[in-house]
């Protein structure tokens, strides 16, 4: 393939007439299947070539579509009618969803064509994809090396070109994380600015859906569609999406603020990347300055206190009775345990088991109210920091990806992967993850990200700037070399 995959030039073509949304379909597939050992995808959208043809079909009958005959796959806690959505657990191994998202319908009604579901941690609990009942992903860079999680398969699908663009979902880092460690983009919105209704609920706090691509004006179609009030959400803002890639002048006074505390504990091509994304700017006209946020060294305990707890109660209606997997047993306790005991994976009953723990009287205000009051310390240390820049800028991980394997008998370390993206989730801000360098490991080299991080709903400003970034030829997207 030559150039970088764009879904602005793919539409683009679809309207002119150049190529059909069935061709492109085609062309995904076929991708799909040169992919396939990379375990990026867990199911096809059995009626994706009927949606296709639904579209040329819709444009002949004068519609205009923002997303006309544009491949995409969503992350398989996204609920799509006809699609298996398994959440990457044997709980739901068989579940067909009954309803669409509403991010996946507004797609729909725009043009896109879902190709298929992409793999993730069960229950998008982790942070390498390597829970999934349905196995592994492997890193499209290193196929010894885990692609991030828990949109693991939504980041190694774009990374590989499968398609240009996908959805994950991001409650700790799920989408940043996963795109650094495959050198895409990666977008986590506004708590609130794109709707939850149909996504599988971890912790409902904490959740939200983000748009994957190579390019900043690929994030900015997405987003325009996507994002936007919902009445089935509850929690939906009101707060139309203008997104658009900007320019360098974008970054012309820009103030930049480094998060101090960020800057430990990283390995030494992210320390270099993030030094040359300082420069970058500076030279563009930006300014950078230090910014302290001492109580980020909570941010892993407490998110992890609050996620926990949401997830036990969220997890609560997997009992076999009405979705999903059921075990037969003695009576109907005996069949509800032994289905969560067999449906659910290690790290989700552990997860269900810390998190009910920290929610019981007698050790809820030492845990989870302690945490909360943590989470409202952190948000305000955010709003007070924005006071004085524009953007905060972190690495979006101390590390580029690790081998598989390597972290998952230390569930510990796994969450410590987490240490640069929770604290956004917790104070509910947008955050961008640009790629923007590499590190030279085993003769290989190794996608670093970049993580910005803007002030509630203006996660605008983070795609102007990734604009900005790429037209003084920072950004460093790129197709996986055995993919290109
Ligand atoms: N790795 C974090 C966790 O396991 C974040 C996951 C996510 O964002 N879904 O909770």
């Amino acid at each position: 393939m030559s150039g970088l995959p764009s879904a602005t030039a793919l539409v683009r073509a679809v309207q002119a007439r150049d190529v059909t949304p069935s061709d492109l379909l085609d062309q995904a597939l076929a991708r799909a299947q040169a992919a396939a050992p990379l375990n990026a995808l867990v199911s096809l959208h059995p009626l994706a070539a009927e949606h296709a043809e639904r579209v040329a079909t819709r444009m002949d009958a004068g519609e205009v579509l923002p997303l006309a005959g544009l491949p995409i796959v969503v992350k398989d806690n996204i609920n799509v009618t006809g699609t298996r959505t398994t959440c990457g657990s044997r709980i739901l191994d068989r579940y067909v969803s009954p309803y669409t998202a509403t991010a996946a319908q507004r797609l729909l009604d725009a043009g896109a064509v879902i190709v298929g579901k992409a793999n993730m941690d069960e229950f998008a609990m982790g942070s390498s994809t390597e829970s999934s009942a349905s196995g592994p992903t492997l890193n499209p860079w290193d196929t010894g090396r885990v692609p991030g999680g828990s949109s693991g398969g939504s980041a190694a699908a774009v990374a590989a070109a499968v398609t240009a663009v996908a959805l994950g979902s991001d409650t700790g880092g799920s989408v940043r994380q996963p795109a650094a460690l495959c050198g895409v983009y990666g977008l986590k919105p506004t708590y609130g600015r794109v709707s939850r209704y149909g996504l599988v609920a971890y912790a409902s706090s904490l959740d939200q859906i983000g748009p994957l691509a190579h390019r900043a004006e690929d994030l900015a179609l997405l987003m325009n569609v996507i994002a936007g009030h919902d009445p089935r959400d509850a929690t939906s803002l009101d707060a139309p999406p203008r997104f658009r890639a900007g320019t360098p002048d974008d970054l012309r006074g820009l103030r930049v603020g480094v998060i101090r505390e960020s800057l430990g504990g990283n390995t030494a091509g992210v320390s270099r990347t993030l030094d040359g994304t300082l420069d970058a700017l500076r030279g563009a006209g930006a300014t950078v300055q230090e910014v302290s946020l001492p109580e980020l060294k909570y941010a892993i305990a407490a998110y992890y206190l609050i996620a926990m707890p949401e997830a036990s109660s969220n997890l609560a209606r997997f009992d076999g009775m009405v979705y999903g997997h059921r075990e037969p047993g003695a009576d109907v306790t005996g069949s509800m345990t032994l289905t969560r005991e067999r449906g659910f994976g290690r790290e989700v009953q552990r997860r269900i088991m810390i998190g009910t723990y920290a929610l019981s009287s007698g050790y809820y205000d030492a845990y989870y109210s302690r945490a909360m009051k943590v989470r409202r310390r952190l948000a305000e240390s955010f709003a007070a920091a924005f006071a004085g820049v524009d953007v905060l800028v972190t690495p979006t991980s101390p590390f580029p990806a690790f081998r598989c394997g390597e972290k998952t008998s230390d569930p510990l370390a796994m969450y410590a992967a987490d240490v640069d993206t929770v604290a956004i989730n917790l104070a509910g801000l947008p955050a961008l993850s640009v790629p923007m360098g590499f590190e030279t490991v085993d003769g290989l080299d190794l996608p670093v990200g970049i993580q910005f991080i803007a002030p509630a709903l203006d996660d605008e400003r983070l795609v102007r700037l990734a604009g900005g970034l790429e037209g003084i030829g920072a950004v460093q997207a790129r197709v996986a070399p055995a993919y290109a």
